[in-house]
């Protein structure tokens, strides 16, 4: 799979998590990705925040994750 880097921090090899909190969070279609922790920055919340949200959206079965 290829390699996506943090659109704003440009940290390298982000995770599926944060592709797909990202693509839930953002926009399904986009084509910028963020790192845990510049998402947190963008939204205004806690990294604490997007990681419950990502086990939210694993028990919801979303393929995302
Ligand atoms: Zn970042």
């Amino acid at each position: 799979m290829e390699q996506i880097n943090c659109y704003v921090c440009e940290k390298e090899a982000l995770s599926k998590n944060e592709i797909g909190l990202t693509k839930k969070l953002i926009d399904k279609n986009s084509k910028r990705f963020y790192c845990l922790d510049c998402l947190a920055e963008d939204l205004e919340v806690d990294t604490e925040f997007l990681l419950a949200k990502v086990e939210e959206f694993k028990e919801q079965g979303c393929t995302l994750f």
